[in-house]
């Protein structure tokens, strides 16, 4: 996937070439309905002015749709605001047709009359001065046009210029293909199986023919190719028998005559609707489009007339036409076919080609509206496609994801493998759409869905194969051997829990197997246990008798795996007489809460939760000053999923000599790391990721320190950070962390009161 940013001058870009309307349209929809050749999978034209419009350069490059629309204005007639959809359409290509082309001669003879009458005029001059030193012999006193120009020569530049031409469209034809497919896997099978695609559409632009009422826009467009396909054929590949000096008849003669006068009909027809204005198609008219047909046009009357001075036989006058034939002729084709307007004849039959592929390419989904409708109901049904849930996802900053799509697709019924099934994997189930949807839909419910089905199928990415076998080994997703639990906190104080303890803690697996970078998320449980220790707070643990919370395997769509991991957590708590967890990360917090029909009786509390209580009560006394800007990073977990916002950060203004600064996106718009959902094992195939967006944002606050409170979150922005080499500049740190440098460990403090959560925390009561 591709980076989705925002292109300001993409819109200015586009207008240049004939678009003048982007700021009438507000997106209703209309033309799309009325438009015969839009279609579910490829809705066309409302879409390509919402990408306009906000600039989404990669997702029009990405687009067949402009080269699917064929002009036939019954968009125009519905469009309320009096846009002209069917002209900002054929704009975009003009626009897309200078995006294929990697030499920038397009962009230039589009965009500069100048660059164009100059290179056509320098061809032109070429043409000309090849005659005037290179001609054969003149004989004057009959008509040798073979003995005045070769054929031998002449089938040789043919050819050397049907060469150069094909590989300069060919090689733009390959950068268009690489942009549409974006990535798609095409069996090579199929590449063969329709190849009859593109070879039916581009000799009989078939397609044109579904689009509108007058048929004989298409019919006369439709003899105009032949003609000239016709006589491209005669002067390329049968110049031999159809440039010849004796009268005698030939079939390649009458093949010649039909050329001449398809072009010469179709060329003045079109002349006189471009003139008229009356057809939708030629109601405007670019400079390129004039041009293209005025060359048609003298290509073919200075055919016409050569062949008339032959036929009279006045040798140098055919010779002289026979040069003036060639200098508008090639001009025409060496700038039109490759750089303008002519190359659309290409991409329109290669659109439809690609667009075919890739429909065939993907395979079917998993899940279908009735699976998804069966798992959560039928609420998602009543989503109405605001598309605020893919607007607020923090994946719109690095990649095309989209889930407002992935609902769509389902709830059209017509999910695939690569739309549904695989784009589900990207999310990070943040609840940022969630917290956000307008119509309360449990997107991360729907994404579960999805996965469930995939993972049943066998399906799972390869990445989470790994985790989800230790999974069902090891009781954790980091491989680790379950009797080496508690190694983690040998160096610190961390007693058995015993049933006479206030709190039993539980250890995330990512803490205890902590192999990330500067091995963060260890260094922020060991300062947790000795500022519970020096609070005099009553704790222990059951450690190697733990299991994974089984968040992972729920979020992953493991459902049997996390259901096998709650019960033998749920067992262990129970019958070692547990009251209150205090749990480390906040996946095992919301797990713990949401998952843990057997816990009901337990109070589960976070250490944030827990080390504020005990700062208020005056059992921890922040007294050293550390002079550093930090900001605050809500991990997804603790913020919009389980609603603590302010613990955290009344522990980081408790310290003296902290400066507290926000990132703009905090809070209940806090971004997300991309960790949860089976994130952590997921990388990031080379793109920026999550992390990444996350550090540059806290980069931008001038802070020194990153604080947050997830072992997750401290893997990800510790790595994110080592790759990025920005490591002098800014730390990431739990708040414990930070709590523990301030605090004076050798003072004796009184013994704290028994500690009581406060009314803020009581949705963490079970
Ligand atoms: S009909 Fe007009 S206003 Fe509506 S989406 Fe299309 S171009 Fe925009
Ligand atoms: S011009 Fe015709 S084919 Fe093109 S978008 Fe409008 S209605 Fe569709
Ligand atoms: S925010 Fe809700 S209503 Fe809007 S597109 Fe997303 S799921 Fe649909
Ligand atoms: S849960 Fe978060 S990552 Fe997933 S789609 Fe919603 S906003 Fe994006």
């Amino acid at each position: 996937m591709k980076n989705n940013s925002i292109d300001p001058n993409l819109a200015s870009e586009v207008k240049e070439l004939g678009a003048s309307d982007l700021e009438a349209c507000y997106q209703c929809g209309n033309c799309a309905a009325a438009c015969p050749l839009s279609t579910g999978e490829n809705t066309f034209p409302r879409k390509i002015y919402r990408y306009l419009q906000l600039g989404l350069r990669d997702k029009l490059l990405e687009s067949p749709e402009p080269w699917l629309c064929y002009y036939c204005g019954d968009c125009n007639i519905d469009c309320p605001r009096g846009a002209e959809p069917a002209e900002t359409m054929m704009a975009t290509r003009r626009w897309l047709t200078t995006q294929y082309d990697w030499t920038g001669l397009a962009k230039r003879f589009y965009l500069s009359e100048a660059w164009e009458f100059g290179a056509l005029a320098a061809v032109a001059l070429f043409v000309i001065l090849l005659f005037v030193f290179f001609h054969g012999p003149i004989i004057t006193d009959r008509v040798a046009v073979n003995t005045f120009a070769p054929v031998h020569w002449v089938e040789f530049g043919d050819l050397a210029m049907g060469a150069l031409l094909s590989a300069f469209l060919l090689s733009n034809a390959y950068r268009m293909y690489h942009l549409i497919m974006n990535g798609t896997k095409v069996p090579r099978q199929l590449f063969i199986s329709e190849a009859k695609t593109f070879v039916l559409h581009f000799l009989t632009q078939m397609r044109w023919r579904k689009c509108g009422v007058d048929k004989s826009k298409w019919f006369t467009h439709f003899i105009l190719v032949t003609g000239y396909l016709t006589m491209m054929s005669l002067i390329i590949v049968f110049i031999r028998w159809f440039q010849v000096d004796d009268s005698s008849w030939h079939i390649s003669s009458l093949f010649g005559y039909y050329a001449t006068a398809t072009l010469f009909y179709a060329t003045v027809m079109m002349f006189r609707s471009r003139l008229e204005k009356k057809d939708a198609i030629h109601r405007f008219s670019h400079i390129s489009d004039w041009l293209f047909l005025i060359l048609l046009f003298f290509t073919t009357l200075t055919g016409i007339m050569m062949h008339l001075v032959r036929l009279i036989g006045w040798p140098m006058g055919t010779y002289v036409m026979y040069v003036i034939h060639l200098a508008i002729a090639v001009p025409m084709l060496v700038i039109e076919v490759p750089f303008g307007k002519w190359s659309h004849l290409f991409y329109r039959p290669l659109a439809i080609f690609l667009t075919t592929l890739k429909a065939k390419a993907v395979g079917a989904s998993q899940v279908d509206l009735a699976t998804v409708r069966h798992d959560i109901g039928e609420n998602f049904e009543s989503c109405m496609q605001c598309g605020t849930c893919t607007g607020v996802c923090p994946y719109g900053e690095v990649t095309t994801f989209s889930l407002r799509k992935v609902l769509r697709d389902i709830a059209l019924d017509r999910a695939s493998d690569v739309s549904v099934d695989e784009a589900s994997w990207t999310c990070a189930t943040c609840n940022n759409c969630v917290e956000q949807c307008p119509r309360g839909i449990g997107l991360i419910d729907l994404v579960k869905s999805v996965r469930h089905h995939v993972a049943k199928a066998g399906l799972l990415p390869e990445t989470l194969a790994t985790p989800v076998q230790s999974l069902q080994q090891k009781g954790n997703p980091w491989d680790g051997k379950p009797e080496n639990r508690l190694d983690w906190s040998k160096d610190a104080p961390l007693p058995a829990f015993t049933g006479e303890q206030e709190y039993c803690l539980f250890t995330c697996c990512t803490t205890a197997y902590d192999t990330g970078t500067g091995k963060g998320s260890q260094k922020a449980g060991i300062a947790l246990l000795r500022l519970l220790d020096h609070a005099g707070v009553s704790y222990g643990t059951l450690g190697t008798k733990e299991s994974c919370c089984g968040d992972l395997a729920d979020k992953i769509g493991k459902a049997d795996v996390a259901a096998d991991l709650k019960r033998k957590n749920t067992e262990m708590f129970l019958e070692a007489g547990v009251g209150k967890i205090l749990t480390v990360s906040p996946h095992c917090l919301n797990s713990f809460i949401k998952d843990y029909e057997g816990l009901k009786k337990v109070t589960i509390t976070h250490a944030t939760e827990l080390l504020d209580e005990l700062i208020q009560k005056g059992a921890i006394v922040p007294v050293n000053r550390l002079e550093q800007k930090v900001t605050y990073h809500d991990p997804c977990y603790l913020g919009r999923h389980a609603g603590i916002y302010e613990a955290p950060r009344n522990i980081l203004q408790a310290i003296p000599g902290v400066t507290l600064i926000e990132m703009q996106n905090s809070r209940e718009r806090s971004y997300c790391c991309g960790g949860g959902g089976g994130g952590l094992w997921k990388g990031s195939n080379g793109q920026e990721s999550l992390g990444e967006v996350r550090v540059k944002e806290a980069l931008g606050t001038g802070a020194q320190v990153i604080a947050t409170a997830c072992p997750y979150c401290i893997r990800i922005l510790n790595y994110s950070i080592a790759k990025m080499g920005v490591g002098k500049q800014i730390k990431v740190r739990d708040v414990a962390e930070l709590l523990l440098e301030s605090v004076d460990l050798a003072k004796h403090l009184p013994e704290p009161e028994k500690i009581t959560l406060g009314v803020s925390q009581e949705y963490s009561h079970v």
